[in-house]
């Protein structure tokens, strides 16, 4: 490190982990700096995300501040069987928030100059304690640490464990939103304040209230969240990742790309297999999109001063509710521990030691838990 200066950390990634680490590395005393390849800023056109304490520390630490109220509670949890009747009820309070409310905070929260868009990270190379990582444009950046925040297809992890590769569980997630008041009111009267499930042979669907447009949460405003998980074979997912203009997908369908017949199908589907309240919120969904299942877990997440964080790192199948809970907890304990080597007079090489034997486990806890829930829900023999 440069005496005297604030170390410095290059973060690969824009999104909730690479924002996660730069506002709590910030508030930890580091310099910082975010590469992002998208040139646009980021959207999901706001798919929910479970709101989860981990979530709410690190934005806490790391100075973010959040719209008030930060997303939508719900109360209880039902499960319905196929004609709407409800077969189990539990008090479960909890908020659900969207992914951009989550992302607009953070962006809000650190100066525009230090997050750079369309910029794509390629390769790095240790330079004495210093790293250097290099990107596509022929930019490069020299700091204490390299943070690989890149998600599941990280450059970076291929770089240093070529052989972690994401293996399809065998279903896939089919989303899709709805504005609040375009739900017909006998759906809407079964969902509004609760967390719903249905709970079938072999698949099974959710739905959640969370914030609309501009985060917005007034009764009226907001969007349905829903999920359908179903089981579909390799050579049967590969037909659905050719999107509406013949482009084989290689990882997801986004919003606005899967084929009218494929829609057509997953409505007719739904009026097969699902409760009223699921069909109706698969007829008021103009576009549904879609996202593989897939089981990820490196064995490790420090490599020197070259670090994985998120969904770079391990990938919780999204029955946990988890993958941004891990993300926060991976970068605001990074900044904790990297914080604290002042007092301690410890090195940044020992605190990333310490730091990946406590990370490692809670991936591996997050990624079992992630596996036994799927299976069980899906009716998947291991
Ligand atoms: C646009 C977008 C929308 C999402 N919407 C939702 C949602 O609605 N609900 C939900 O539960 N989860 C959503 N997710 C996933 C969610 O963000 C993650 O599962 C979780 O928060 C962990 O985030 P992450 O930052 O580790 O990984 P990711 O969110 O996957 O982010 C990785 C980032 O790295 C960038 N990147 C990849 N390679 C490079 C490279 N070589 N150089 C520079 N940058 C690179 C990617 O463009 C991406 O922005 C979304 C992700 C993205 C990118």
């Amino acid at each position: 490190m440069r005496s005297l200066e604030k170390p410095r950390a290059i973060i690969v990634g824009g999104s909730l982990g690479g924002l996660l680490s730069a506002t709590t590395l910030r508030a930890a005393g580091w310099q910082v700096e975010v590469f992002e390849t998208s040139p646009n800023e980021l959207e999901s056109r706001g798919g929910g995300v479970v709101l989860q304490p981990d979530v709410l520390d690190a934005l806490q630490f790391g100075g973010v501040a959040l719209p008030n109220p930060p997303g939508v509670t719900s109360g209880e949890r039902i499960y319905l069987d196929r004609e709407d009747n409800f077969v189990e009820r539990l008090y479960m309070p909890q908020m659900q928030t969207s992914w951009s409310l989550l992302y607009r905070a953070m962006k809000n929260a650190l100066p525009v100059a230090i997050v750079h868009a369309g910029e794509t990270f390629v390769e790095f190379r240790m330079e004495g304690e210093q790293i250097v990582a290099q990107f596509e444009s022929g930019r490069s950046e020299q700091a204490d640490l390299l943070i690989g925040a890149d998600g599941i297809r990280s450059t970076l992890r291929r770089r240093l464990l070529p052989e972690v590769v994401p293996a399809y569980a065998g279903y896939v997630a089919w989303r899709g939103l709805v504005e609040e008041a375009d739900l017909p009111l006998h759906a809407a009267d079964v969902l509004r304040d609760r967390f719903t499930f249905q709970q079938d042979e072999g698949h099974s669907a959710l739905a959640y209230l969370i914030p609309g447009d501009n985060d917005a949460t007034a009764v009226g405003a907001r969007r349905w969240n829903w999920v359908w998980y179903r089981k579909y074979s390799r050579e049967k997912l590969d037909e659905l990742l050719v999107d509406r203009h013949g482009v084989a997908r290689a990882f997801s369908l986004p919003p606005g790309t899967t084929k009218s017949a494929d829609i057509a199908q997953l409505r007719d589907d739904a009026h097969a297999l699902l409760a009223p309240t699921f069909r109706a919120l698969a007829d008021a969904t103009d576009d549904p999109f879609m996202q593989p299942i897939v089981d990820l877990r490196s064995s490790k997440m420090v490599f020197g001063r070259a670090i994985l964080l998120g969904d770079a790192a391990s990938v919780p199948r999204p029955h946990t509710a988890g993958s941004t809970a891990k993300a926060a907890a991976n970068a605001h304990s990074l900044a904790l521990a990297l914080s604290s080597i002042w007092q301690s007079g410890a090195t940044i090489d020992t605190a990333l030691k310490r730091w990946e034997i406590q990370q490692l486990q809670r991936g591996k806890l997050m990624t079992d838990l992630g596996i036994s829930l799927g299976n069980r829900v899906m009716n998947i023999a291991r």
